[in-house]
């Protein structure tokens, strides 16, 4: 089992004295700048200008450009798109860096597939939370926390760990647990998720709402059904109140049979050859030099792919529905 470290486990004094950059005040970067601040310390922030540069400073932070931000700060966590890491981290980034400086990222990406090599010297860590930026502020503002990933690309001198370490417990995920883990390995699980468990629910979904309104049930009635009456919601949260399979007893006794006796049917031969496939993919680096490709010629699959999902039936569905669903996301966000 990986070793999970929790708030106890941690010194914090390896940070003291060491000044504490952010690049980036995207999605990550403004959650976990602002949890870093509410723990005490006075973190740089990076950007360039544009609206996430003017929200730090209504957050009230100073800003500055990277490529200072890189030369100040010893502990540098580098927050923005993977995708555009490499041209950010080569141009603004590399330049500045000292013997003795960390470099933190929130992913294993560009580490795994050698995109970003940093010079001897500089210390690699991983901090990867498990969650998205706003619902790691609000965690971290209801002392829940969250889980995250650490790892270092080298710890022979014992000296990377223990600040990967202290940022995971100042971002708020000890209070969680910090899983000891490795950039080979959030790659797959990230990757893995995305490209087999959420497209296969998706697909799923898209197949559900298809084949009910084929056979004459109304498409607002089954979008409902689907996802706007939040059971989807309760049920996964029910996955973590009652477990994985102690949820199945909330539903009657004719569902649990229908679901247990057919979960064996939703993986045909293809299917699996799929799962395998999609694994090599991203283990090998094939999905990481598609995704290059894709980028270097200015994402027309992406943007066909948005097109063609927009046009789904569903889509309109939902779009009819949407007086009801902004009641309904209303009182998700008084919840949260
Ligand atoms: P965002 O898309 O939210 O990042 C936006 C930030 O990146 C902004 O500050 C933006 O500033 C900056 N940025 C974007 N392009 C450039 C560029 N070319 N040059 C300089 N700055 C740029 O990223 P995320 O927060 O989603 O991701 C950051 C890291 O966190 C990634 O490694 C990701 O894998 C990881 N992560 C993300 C999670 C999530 O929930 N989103 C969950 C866990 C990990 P500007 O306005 O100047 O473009």
């Amino acid at each position: 089992m990986a070793k999970i470290y929790r708030d106890d486990d941690v010194d914090m004094s390896v940070l003291s004295g060491r000044r504490i950059g952010v690049i980036g005040y995207g999605n990550q970067g403004r959650a976990q700048a602002l949890n870093i601040r509410d723990s005490g310390f006075d973190p740089m922030i990076g950007n360039r200008a544009d609206g996430y540069k003017d929200k730090a400073i209504l957050d009230d932070f100073e800003v500055h450009s990277i490529s200072r931000v890189a030369d100040e700060a010893d502990v540098i966590l580098l927050l923005v798109p993977d995708e555009v890491q490499p041209q950010v981290y080569e141009e603004q980034i590399r330049p500045y860096l000292q013997p003795g400086d960390v470099l933190s990222f929130a992913s294993g990406y560009n580490i795994y597939y050698k995109t970003i090599e940093p010079p001897e010297g500089v210390d690699v860590i991983m901090v990867a939370p498990r969650m998205i930026g706003e619902a790691a502020r609000s965690l971290y503002r209801s002392h829940l926390g969250f889980p995250c990933l650490v790892a270092c690309a080298d710890d022979s001198d014992g000296r990377a760990m223990p600040i990967a370490l202290a940022l995971a417990k100042a971002v708020g995920a000890t209070r969680f647990g910090a899983f000891e883990s490795s950039f080979k390995e959030e790659v797959l699980i990230d990757l893995f998720a995305e490209q087999m468990l959420w497209p296969g629910i998706i697909k799923l979904c898209l197949l559900y709402f298809e084949k009910l309104v084929a056979n004459g049930c109304d498409p607002e009635v089954v979008t409902t059904e689907l996802h706007l009456s939040g059971e989807f919601v309760q049920i996964a949260k029910a996955m973590i109140t009652h477990g994985f399979f102690g949820q199945l007893k909330l539903h009657s006794q004719t569902s649990q049979y229908g679901q247990l006796s057919r979960a064996d049917r939703m993986a045909p031969p293809q299917l699996l050859a799929y799962i395998d496939e999609a694994m090599q993919g991203i283990a090998s680096g094939t999905f990481h030099e598609e995704w290059a490709r894709e980028q270097a010629n200015g994402k027309p699959n992406l943007r066909r792919l948005w097109q063609r999902a927009l046009e789904h039936p569903l889509a309109a569905s939902e779009a009819k529905l949407e007086p009801l669903r902004k009641i309904v996301a209303a009182s998700y966000e008084e919840t949260a």
